[in-house]
């Protein structure tokens, strides 16, 4: 158990178990062997390569989409499109991920719905670039990812980043990174049919090496806030609990259309628009299904709001307690969270975390833990050795740093 865990921990975002290999040697290798895919399954070289990250939310669940404000940073793990123009209208699409396989579409037949499985995602994209009006045609493309899928690093929004900005530079279209993380959010929207909010997207589109964003998505007004986790002595672990959600199987949808209900008969625009103050005034107009909702997505703005606050006056070590308040909040009010998460994030904060929680749309998927980095194999293992006893699989564990959002890579 031991040498299991500390080779995780060993490994997140330092070298890859089992071959050695730092992160930088093993995205060329990576990069290498998908240049030799692509010639091989195209019988060409690709124009470029664009990549755009996953990501880790540090605080704001289930804020976006109620025009609330989030803090997530991009992570390094990214998604990679190899691609090139198509003067046919033919969009051929292949992913390392799935060997052998390349679905081939006619861009002007795109339709909401019309395409199964992984490619209805880079589908999606060019459906909402040519429904916006944008002129552009098909394309040989080639994904390769270390993204997880499915873990709640949003490997989806990656992946419709990736091809949203490898078609801009493809096409020399010259669309900012906000109007491509909402043409990117409407293809997750309306063609592959998951109703997200614009978080994961315009974190992978605009994040900074070094940073958190703070994200108004009313608005979409950004900020980045200096985030230095090394200089403080901290690392930022994350637990794949390696629980599958389905973000798809209606669940989210149901909440999202609960808080859509609250905020309606509470007259407001939005759940945005309800204060901290003024929230138990509200809670006693709403049905009893309702109040939980709304506790969490009020509390859990200003759970933002005060660790931004927290961030710039006292540094990173400060926004421990109110990832645990988070965890707490999407735990017995929101009710996303699930056993493994719950097992995680307890552990990681009874091991001696400054602060767990959850992240992402939740039913599984990831646990942040904010740890004193000379705590952090201890902290790992101890969440390893859990999850053993518990009869759970073994939590993949990487370290998170704020890393850059998407770019034009060669
Ligand atoms: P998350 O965004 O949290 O990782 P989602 O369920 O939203 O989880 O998106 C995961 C889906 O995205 C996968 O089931 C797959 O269809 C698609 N996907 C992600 N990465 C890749 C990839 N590298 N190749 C092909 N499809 C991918
Ligand atoms: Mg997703």
């Amino acid at each position: 158990m031991t040498d299991t865990t500390s080779a995780g921990t060993t490994n997140a975002g330092t070298t890859d178990a089992g071959t050695g290999h730092t992160d930088a040697t093993r995205a060329t290798a990576v990069g290498t062997a998908a240049a030799a895919v692509f010639e091989e399954l195209y019988g060409h070289a690709p124009e470029g390569v664009w990549a755009a990250p996953g990501r880790v939310n540090l605080i704001g669940e289930h804020t976006d989409y109620n025009d609330g404000f989030v803090l997530p940073i991009a992570i390094p793990q990214a998604v990679r499109a190899h691609a090139r123009r198509r003067t046919d209208g033919v969009l051929r699409l292949a992913s390392t991920r799935v060997p052998g396989e390349v679905v081939e579409l006619d861009v002007a037949a795109l339709e909401p719905g019309g395409v199964p499985g992984w490619a209805a995602y880079p589908a999606a994209v060019v459906w909402a670039l040519r429904s916006a009006g944008h002129e552009v045609g098909g394309a040989d493309v080639l994904l390769d990812s270390d993204v997880p899928g499915g873990a709640g690093l949003s490997s989806s929004a990656a992946l419709e980043c990736a091809v949203a900005t490898a078609y801009d530079g493809l096409y020399g279209l010259g669309l900012g990174a906000a109007e491509l993380a909402l043409l990117a959010q409407r293809a997750e929207n309306e063609f592959v049919g998951v109703p997200c909010g614009i978080m994961d997207q315009m974190a992978s589109m605009v994040c900074r090496s070094g940073a958190a964003l703070h994200l108004d998505a009313r608005d979409l007004s950004v900020r980045h806030v200096p985030l230095d986790l090394a200089g403080a002595g901290l690392t930022l672990l994350v637990l794949d609990t390696r629980v599958q959600h389905d973000l798809a199987d209606g669940a989210y949808a149901a909440l999202r259309a609960g808080c859509e209900r609250a905020a309606a008969l509470l007259g407001l625009p939005a759940l945005r628009d309800l204060s901290v103050d003024g929230l138990p005034g509200a809670l006693g107009r709403l049905p009893a299904d309702l109040v939980p909702l709304v506790r969490h997505v009020v509390t859990e703005n200003d759970r933002v709001e005060r660790a931004v606050a927290e961030l710039e006056r006292r540094g990173p070590a400060a926004l421990g307690p109110i990832l645990t308040e988070g965890h707490a909040s999407l735990r017995d009010d929101f009710r996303t969270s699930c056993p493994e998460t719950d097992l995680a994030a307890a552990t990681a904060v009874a091991a001696g975390a400054l602060g767990a929680r959850m992240t992402g749309g939740g039913f599984g998927g990831s646990v942040i833990a904010l740890v004193e980095t000379e705590r952090a194999a201890a902290v790992a293992e101890a969440v390893t050795g859990a999850f053993a006893a518990a009869g759970y699989a073994e939590p993949q564990v990487y370290r998170a740093v704020p890393s850059p959002g998407a770019r034009r890579e060669s």
